[in-house]
C-alpha cells in the first residue's frame, strides 16, 4: 500500500456488494477542516472543540465560539459536521474547566461531567453551536464525550432539543455506555465510538503511558466485543419520542484512531458501524482496503477478530483474510 501513493476521491466508499460507507475526518479547527475538505472527506465525524481553547485561562465568549465554529463549518457546505462538546480533563486539561488536583483525572470530573458543576460552560457552547449551525450551510450534528449513564444522555439531549440542535448524540467511550447502548440510543439520535478512550477504560490502562501500549490496543478482543455490543444495542434501541430517524438502527460511527487502521476499519464495518472518521491522511488507504471486501467478508473477519484469544491473533486473522494488507 505504501509503495503506491493512493488518493481518495470522496463520496464514500463502496464495498464489493454495493454497501456504502461514509468516510469522515477528525478535525480540531478551521485549518484542519480546510485540509480535510481538500482530502475529500465526506464530512467531519469528530470536531474536537476543546482544541480551540487549550491555551485559554478564561472561558471563550459565545460570540468567539460561534465565529470559530462557523469558520470550520465553511469548508463543508451541505455536509455533516459532528461537533463534540468540550472534552476537558485528563489528557486535555483546560484551566477554566478542570481541577488539576484530582488524583485520577481520567476517572474524574472530565468531559461531559464538567457540566454537572459548571453547567453554563456547556449551555453557552450549545448556544454558540446552534448560532453557527443556523448561519451555516453545514449540517451540524452535536455529541457529548465520556457519557456513562442514560441520565447523562437524557440531560444532554434535552439541552440540545431546547436549542433545536439535532441530531444529538453521545460518544461511547466507557464500557458502561457500550453495554447499555440500547437504552442510550433510545434516548438520543446517534452514537460515535471513541475507541481511544473505550480501549483505555476497557483495559484499565492509561492511554498516556507508553509502557501500557500493548494494552492500549484496539485490536484487543475485549474492546472489539464492546464495539459489537454497541452496534447490537443500536439495532435494538426502542422508542423514538422526538421523531428523529428510525426507532432502531440509529447511526453508529467510530471516530477513534482505530477507524484509520485499514484492517480494523474492515472489522468495524463488519461489526455494524455506519461511518468511520479519521485523520485525513488515512482516508486513501482505508478506502482502498474497504473497496476490496464485501459486507459478508467484513462480517466474517469481524467475527474471527472478536473471538480471537489475543490482540495479535485478532490482527493475524484479519491479515490472513485480507492479503491486500501485505
Ligand atoms: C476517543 O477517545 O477515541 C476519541 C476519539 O476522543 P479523544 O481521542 O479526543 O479522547
Ligand atoms: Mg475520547
Amino acid at each position: 500500500l505504501q509503495r503506491n501513493p493512493l488518493t481518495y476521491e470522496g463520496g464514500g466508499v463502496e464495498l464489493t456488494d454495493g454497501t456504502r460507507m461514509q468516510l469522515l475526518a477528525n478535525i480540531g479547527g478551521a485549518k484542519d477542516a480546510k485540509a480535510a475538505a481538500e482530502a475529500h472527506a465526506d464530512g467531519v465525524g469528530l470536531f474536537r472543540t476543546e482544541f480551540l481553547f487549550l491555551d485559554r485561562e478564561d472561558e471563550p465568549s459565545v460570540e468567539e465560539q460561534t465565529a470559530a465554529y462557523l469558520e470550520a463549518f465553511e469548508s463543508f457546505p451541505g455536509k455533516k459536521v459532528v461537533v463534540r462538546t468540550i472534552d476537558a480533563g485528563a489528557d486535555k486539561p483546560l484551566p477554566f474547566l478542570t481541577d488539576s488536583e484530582e488524583p485520577n483525572p481520567a476517572l474524574g470530573v472530565r468531559a461531559y461531567r464538567t457540566s454537572w458543576e459548571k453547567r453554563s460552560v456547556l449551555t453557552n457552547q450549545l448556544d454558540a453551536i446552534a448560532a453557527a449551525a443556523k448561519a451555516s450551510e453545514a449540517k451540524a450534528w452535536v455529541m457529548a464525550p465520556m457519557i456513562s449513564t442514560t441520565e447523562d444522555t437524557e440531560d444532554f439531549v434535552a439541552l440540545c432539543r431546547e436549542r433545536d440542535l439535532a441530531p444529538a448524540g453521545i460518544m461511547v467511550e466507557t464500557p458502561s455506555a457500550a453495554v447499555t447502548a440500547d437504552r442510550q440510543l433510545a434516548a438520543c439520535d446517534f452514537a460515535s465510538i471513541g475507541t481511544n478512550d473505550l480501549t483505555q477504560y476497557t483495559m484499565a490502562a492509561d492511554r498516556m503511558l507508553g509502557t501500557l501500549a500493548h494494552l492500549n490496543n484496539p485490536w484487543q478482543p475485549a474492546v472489539l466485543s464492546l464495539v459489537k455490543a454497541t452496534c447490537e444495542g443500536a439495532r435494538t434501541a426502542g422508542g423514538d419520542p422526538d421523531g428523529f430517524g428510525e426507532s432502531a438502527n440509529k447511526p453508529v460511527g467510530v471516530c477513534g484512531e482505530a477507524a484509520g487502521d485499514p484492517g480494523l476499519a474492515v472489522v468495524l464495518v463488519g461489526l455494524g458501524v455506519n461511518s468511520l472518521s479519521m485523520t485525513p491522511r488515512s482516508l486513501p488507504a482505508v478506502a482502498k482496503v474497504l473497496s476490496t471486501v464485501s459486507l459478508d467478508q467484513a462480517k466474517q473477519l469481524a467475527a474471527a477478530a472478536v473471538s480471537a484469544p489475543t490482540a495479535d491473533k485478532a490482527r493475524d486473522a484479519v491479515r490472513a483474510g485480507l492479503p491486500i494488507l501485505g
